[in-house]
């Protein structure tokens, strides 16, 4: 919750790509990542990409934010775990916080850092904190356009876009319907967890909105061939509203979504190497 509070403050000025809001909040993880531990995937953390001119900023460079967790074994297949760190920014002089959406995300992604540098998984877990999210999936889209490792070597992403609102009762997993191979470790992982998780968004039979295939980042690693996990909860009364604060979150909720999150990719882990091969 601290870490929370502080990437959803209004000092972050709801993290607009390209603003000066938005680097603070690039610094602050960064700063947060140095302190866990945890290295880079190249030379640097930030891999700048360029903005597409839709996209409201004032400056025309996006930039995500890439990590990577060593695994014991080298070379293999690798997990993405994915969040995105902008928001919409400030609006008729309103702050748009997200708080859920998605400093949650990132949060998450900091809490499972922790935890695999205490205990290192058996594959390299990237972490991708995207930019420009908001504007049309625009960071999670230059990754995958350039890659920093290959992508036949992604074995799975997982995504995480809105994880901390109880408003809906129930965390969701979107994905299996595309990569039916993967439930089953999606219910190893829910067999302990503490919030309840639900399977499903991911079918075009549902009203448009419903299927979510493409609501996050985890839509350019599907537009790859990418197989993905998406981890949200249902939009809430805040769904993009200023008041998308960080005291609106409830921490049990937030702790079990985390610890799910954190199951789900020891499942996936201990699985990688199994998962049926794609054409590059
Ligand atoms: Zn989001």
């Amino acid at each position: 919750m601290r870490r929370l509070h502080a990437l959803s403050a209004d000092s972050m000025e709801g993290r607009l790509a390209g603003s000066a809001g938005g680097a603070r909040a690039r610094a602050w993880l960064v700063r947060e990542l140095n302190a866990i531990g945890v290295k880079p995937l190249g030379a640097r953390f930030e891999m700048p990409f360029t903005l597409r001119q839709r996209t409201p900023s004032p400056d025309s460079i996006g930039t995500n934010i890439v990590a990577r967790i060593p695994g014991k074994n080298r070379g293999g297949p690798v997990i993405v775990l994915s969040a995105h760190y902008d928001h919409v920014g400030v609006r008729n002089g309103q702050i748009y916080n997200g708080a859920d959406d998605d400093a949650s995300g990132c949060v998450v992604l900091l809490a499972i850092a922790e935890q695999l540098l205490q205990t290192p998984p058996q594959h390299d877990v990237i972490l991708a904190f995207f930019d420009a999210e908001e504007g049309g999936l625009q960071g999670a889209r230059a990754f995958v356009a350039n890659p920093p490792l290959p992508l036949g070597q992604i074995g799975v992403n997982v995504n995480l876009d809105m994880v901390a609102r109880q408003d809906g009762g129930a965390l969701w997993v979107a994905g299996t319907s595309h990569s039916p191979f993967l439930k089953a470790y999606a219910e190893q992982a829910a067999s302990s967890a503490s919030v309840r998780i639900r399977f499903g968004h991911d079918t075009k039979d549902l009203k448009p909105g419903d299927d979510w295939t493409n609501s996050s980042d985890h839509g350019a690693f599907h537009a790859k061939a990418v197989p993905f996990l998406y981890l949200g909860v249902e939009d809430h009364p805040d769904y993009h509203k200023p008041g998308d604060d960080a005291d609106k979150i409830d921490p049990v909720f937030f702790r079990g979504t985390m610890e799910y999150a954190a199951a789900l990719v020891r499942a996936l882990d201990g699985a990688l190497g199994t998962f049926p091969a794609r054409a590059p």
